[in-house]
Order: structure tokens, then C-alpha cells, then sequence
């Protein structure tokens, strides 16, 4: 039965879902529509808990979809999170605020996206942004930034914990890292980001609690009556106009189960936005007809525009972690990172390590076509990869991160490849939209992602008994001296890398914003190719991972399309 119509609607109210939702709704006379899977979290614990990371795993919060087993890894499946509550994966997020490198933004518009480049978004950045100044003591405690790449009067409260780690901390981790030979920054949110700093967090300082999208885009619009939220309402796909006398196929609402269980359908009369997040705004494309025209009619699924690239490209990194006991306890905040150049990870080795990828370009193109069943280009991607490549050997951007949080009697480091060549794929399994999906990140499906991270493995060991830290760590916990002695082999290393690592949950790219010739599912508006009113935004449309964490470029990518959508219709 129908219970409602609305000029938009908006599938997911997520990180990018409730920015657009609240921008389209800021005309009064524009009805919009949010459909939430999950409900609302504002009073959970778990979730405005500044100190709470990790607290919602595995909870009613937590989507925990699984992957298929992961060929080059032991054949372990991994746990691939994301957030099921009002604000999407922002709700269970680390928090950190981090954007991205200037020379990778500006190579999306090497891929057919006219006019998007670092100096196109970073208005956008600033639209979303509440930078909250650090108080005196956080400025002695390395709270640092450029107040020009900020913005002041955005929905979204960025800055720096209360109760940090102090002072003398910081100066021991800096020397820890500067020992490296990276450089201290000030700023890493101005484009530039290689070096050691202590980076803002998406945080409510004054009341002390979470900034996630719910709080930051929705709490502040939810009286506006043109602006209808539907929770525990789960979409299973769009319909389809019938109607339309459009020679491009329209759709005319989405069906979905609500809060109580009744099948639902409501109509668009302008747009449908999917906004459900990269691993599962593809399925409900591949569930409305729009996909693989191979897969759809393998689930009994009428294909209304056969577009093969649907839920391919997966691109994902994975996290790495590195233990060791300390004589000291620190308690505050840990917001230390460092990014790292392929220069300062490989060293001597860099010219080696550079001839060595680029002659394997031709071959980690062939292996990704392969895996994709021929849906990939071996052309396409080559030029894709080289690019990749230029990005790591050319500009040098950073390719490996690095974050240290001293603890009790502890000290840990998580490390990550920023960059990784491999791809994989996520499609649905059956026509019923409850059936889960084949989500195939093919992690170290390339010899580049394993040799990054074992580098990076080894920088963290050097960090750990840098002179800096020599008075503190006491002895190596994790992966330890047992299993990976010192001078171990790259083999023995790559078998700790492997046995070790865990989905760093930034997963992008399946349905990218790229030119249609080189596999893109959205165009440079995010509207999906063949279809005349369905736009996607959210991680699924990012088409190169970026350095930063995914947020601060998802809520700058948000900003941007509710622009995009209003130049359309307003
Ligand atoms: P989401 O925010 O996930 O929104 C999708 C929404 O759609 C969800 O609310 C979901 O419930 C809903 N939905 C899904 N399917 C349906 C359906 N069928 N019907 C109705 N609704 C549906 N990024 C950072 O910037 N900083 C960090 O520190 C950080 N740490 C992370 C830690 C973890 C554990 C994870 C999982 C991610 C982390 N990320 C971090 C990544 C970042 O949070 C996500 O990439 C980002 O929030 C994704 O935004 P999105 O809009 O693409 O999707």
C-alpha cells in the first residue's frame, strides 16, 4: 500500500544520506524522505562514548556483514563493519577527521570527472565543518592547524578531544617519529599530508560525546515538517515507472519493509538518492535491474539497464597491528599518526621496489580482469594503474599510516597500506534482498599490497625501538621476536602480515563516479549512467582510496551533490 509521496527519496540515513536529506529538505516546499535500516542511537552509550571505539562491534549497531574467504589470505573471511543506526557507520567510526592528499583528489578528474579536483572540494570540506579552536592546554599538547582550510560555521563539529594525552607525550612521540625522518605538520587537512602530527576528531567537545551525521546533519532539522524519517525500515529495491513516456528508463519509488514488519511503497516524484553505504548501495542497484545483466539474470532479475562495472572495483586496505609492553601508563586521548612516503618506508630500496612495480603494471591489470570475470578492461585498468602508480612513485604521496596510543603498561601501533592496487567485487547472491551478499575485497590479490605492508610492519618496529621510546618499551608483544625475529625474512614477515590483518572498513568504489568508458557507474553529478532520477552518494561513488579516513571527503562529496541535485531541480 502506498503511505506516502515525496519529492525525494533518500535509501539510507547515513554519513552521506542525512547531509543530503537535510540540505534537499531546507526548502520548505521540497518534501524528502530518509529510509533507515537501523534506528535511532543518540541516547546509546556505545556510541557517544568519545572513548567508546570498538564498544558497538558486534552489537544490534553493527551490520558485521562477512566476506567470501579470502583466496591470498589463509582463506579466512574477514568481518567487513558498518554502522546500522541513524548516521550510518559514523555511529561506531574511529572519529578521526582527516581529508585526504590534494594530487588524489585531483586525479579523479583523470578519470573522466570534470571539474572535480582538490580545489573544487575543499569548499566543500569547509561547508560541512564546525572546527572548534583547541583550548590553550590542547595547543601546548600539539593540538595544531591552518584556521584557512577550516571551515566555522558547518553542521559538523570537528576538533580535538577533551582530556589528551599531554605535552611531554607528544614530544616523545614526536621525536619517535621525527627519528624516522618524517617531518612534523601542523596541518594535515590542507591537501598535504605526509609527516607526523596530532589530527581533530568529528567530536562534540562541549557536551562530550560523538559527532556522528544523526547529530551533526539531523538533530538540529528534525522539526522541519518536509522532512520525514522512516527507522527499522529496510529497502529491498526501487520501482520502476511504467508510465514514463522518458526514453531513459525512471524510477518512481522504492519498496521496503517498516518498522512492524508491513510491506511498504512509497513514490519519488523527483529522485531517488542511495546513500546505504559501498556495500550496499551496489545490491540494491543489482536488486532494481540495474547491473551486470550476467548476474541479474542468473537471480530471475528483469534487467532494466545493463551496467556491467556495478559492484566491481571494491577497493579496501588492510589494518596491521604491532604490540608492545612499556614500563610507563599513559591515559588520554591518542590522536598520533604519522604519514609515510613510499621513500620513508622503503628507503635504499624505493628505485628497486619502483622498477618492480611499474614492470608488474601489465600483470596486476591482467589479474584484475581476470577476477572480474572479463567485466574489467585490460586496457582501462592499465591506464587506472598507472595513474595508482604515478600517485606512489611520482608524487609521493603517502602510502602508509601509522597510529601509535600509548596505554597501560602498553604501547600499540595499527598501521595501514593507504594504497593498495588490489580490487575486488561485492554482488547479491538471490533476488531476496535478505539473502547476504559475495563481498570479495581480494585482499593481497597484488604483490604491491603485501610488500607495502610489510614495509610498513617494519617501520613500526623501527618506530618501536627508535632511541625516542627505548626508555619506555620494554619488549615486543605482538607480532614478537618468536614468530618474526629480527632480520627476518620478507617470507616470514609476509606470513605475519597475513595471519594478522584485519579489513581496515574503508570500502569504496563499487559504484564509481568515473567516466562510462572506464567502468563508472555514476557520472560527475553521481547520477547513474542509463537511468534518468537515481543519484548515489555515499563511499560506494570515491573511485581511488584516499589517505585520510573516509568521512571528512564522504560529508565534502555529500555537500557537493545536494548542490548538484538543487541545480537540477531548484
Ligand atoms: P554509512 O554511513 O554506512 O550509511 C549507510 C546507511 O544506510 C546506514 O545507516 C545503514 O544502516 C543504511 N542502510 C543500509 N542498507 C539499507 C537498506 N537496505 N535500507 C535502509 N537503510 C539501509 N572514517 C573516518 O572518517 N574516521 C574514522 O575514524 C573511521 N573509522 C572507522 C571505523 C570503523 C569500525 C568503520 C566500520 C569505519 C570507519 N571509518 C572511519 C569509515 C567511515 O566511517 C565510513 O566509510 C563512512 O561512515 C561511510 O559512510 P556512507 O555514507 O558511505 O555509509
Amino acid at each position: 500500500d502506498s503511505v506516502g509521496v515525496y519529492d525525494f527519496i533518500i535509501v539510507g540515513g547515513g554519513t552521506a544520506g542525512l547531509v543530503i536529506a537535510n540540505r534537499l529538505s531546507e526548502d520548505t516546499d521540497t518534501s524528502v524522505a530518509i529510509i533507515e535500516a537501523g534506528d535511532l542511537v543518540f541516547n546509546n552509550k556505545n556510541v557517544s562514548d568519545v572513548d567508546g571505539y570498538g564498544l558497538a562491534f558486534g552489537t544490534a549497531i553493527d551490520w558485521q556483514y562477512e566476506s567470501v574467504p579470502q583466496a591470498y589470505a589463509g582463506n579466512k573471511s574477514q568481518t567487513m563493519r558498518a554502522g546500522k543506526a541513524l548516521g550510518g557507520t559514523s555511529t561506531i567510526n574511529g572519529m578521526a577527521y582527516l581529508r585526504a592528499q590534494a594530487a588524489q583528489i585531483d586525479a579523479w578528474e583523470h578519470l573522466g570527472n570534470d571539474g572535480w579536483n582538490w580545489k573544487s572540494l575543499l569548499p566543500y570540506y569547509k561547508q560541512s565543518e564546525h572546527f572548534q579552536l583547541p583550548t590553550a592546554e590542547q595547543c601546548l599538547a600539539g593540538a595544531a592547524y591552518d584556521i584557512g582550510v577550516h571551515g566555522t560555521t558547518g553542521y559538523l563539529k570537528t576538533g580535538w578531544n577533551n582530556g589528551l594525552l599531554g605535552e611531554n607525550v607528544t614530544s616523545l612521540i614526536n621525536a619517535t617519529y621525527t627519528s624516522t625522518g618524517l617531518p612534523y605538520i601542523q596541518e594535515p587537512n590542507g591537501g598535504s599530508m605526509r609527516g607526523f602530527t596530532r589530527y581533530p576528531a568529528t567530536v562534540d567537545r562541549e557536551l562530550n560525546v560523538r559527532e556522528d551525521a544523526g547529530r551533526a546533519y539531523y538533530l538540529p532539522v528534525q522539526n522541519r515538517t518536509n522532512l520525514h524519517l522512516y527507522t527499522n525500515s529496510f529497502v529491498q529495491r526501487m520501482t520502476w515507472d511504467g508510465a514514463s513516456k522518458n526514453s531513459t528508463p525512471r524510477v518512481d519509488g522504492v519498496q521496503f519493509t517498516d518498522a512492524s514488519g508491513k510491506q511498504k511503497t512509497i513514490s519519488a516524484k523527483k529522485e531517488v538518492i542511495l546513500s546505504a553505504g559501498a556495500l550496499r548501495s551496489p545490491l540494491i542497484l543489482e536488486l532494481s535491474g540495474i547491473g551486470n545483466s550476467a548476474i541479474l539474470q542468473q537471480h530471475g532479475i528483469d534487467v532494466k539497464v545493463d551496467l556491467p562495472t556495478v559492484g566491481e572495483n571494491l577497493q579496501d586496505q588492510t589494518t596491521g597491528a604491532g604490540a608492545y609492553s612499556s614500563n610507563t601508563s599513559f591515559s588520554g586521548t591518542a590522536d598520533y599518526v604519522g604519514y609515510f612516503s613510499v621513500a620513508d618506508i622503503f628507503g635504499n630500496d624505493t628505485c628497486d621496489f619502483n622498477s618492480t612495480v611499474r614492470g608488474s603494471i601489465l600483470q596486476y591489470a591482467t589479474s584484475v580482469v581476470e577476477a572480474s570475470n572479463g567485466v574489467l578492461d585490460q586496457k582501462v585498468m592499465e591506464k587506472l594503474f598507472m595513474i595508482h602508480y604515478d600517485l606512489i612513485f611520482k608524487d609521493q604521496i603517502p602510502i602508509s599510516e601509522i597510529l601509535v596510543t600509548p596505554g597501560q603498561d602498553r604501547m600499540d601501533f595499527s598501521y595501514w597500506g593507504l594504497l593498495p592496487f588490489s580490487r575486488g567485487s561485492i554482488h547479491i547472491q538471490s533476488n531476496d534482498s535478505t539473502t547476504p551478499a559475495a563481498i570479495n575485497p581480494n585482499y593481497f590479490q597484488l604483490d604491491y599490497d603485501l610488500k607495502q605492508q610489510i614495509g610498513t610492519a617494519k617501520t613500526v618496529r623501527k618506530l618501536a625501538g627508535s632511541d625516542a621510546l627505548c626508555e619506555v618499551v620494554t619488549g615486543e608483544l605482538s607480532p614478537g621476536l618468536q614468530s618474526v625475529p629480527l632480520n627476518a625474512s620478507d617470507d616470514v614477515w609476509a606470513k605475519a602480515v597475513k595471519a594478522g590483518y584485519r579489513s581496515n572498513y574503508h570500502y569504496i568504489s563499487t559504484a564509481a563516479m568515473m567516466a562510462q568508458d572506464l567502468g563508472g557507474v555514476v557520472d560527475t553529478n553521481l547520477s547513474v549512467y542509463g537511468v534518468d532520477n537515481v543519484r548515489v552518494v555515499d563511499a560506494s561513488v570515491i573511485p581511488f582510496q584516499v589517505c585520510g579516513h573516509l568521512t571528512a571527503t564522504i560529508y565534502a562529496i555529500a555537500e557537493r551533490a545536494a548542490d548538484a541535485i538543487k541545480q537540477r531541480y531548484y
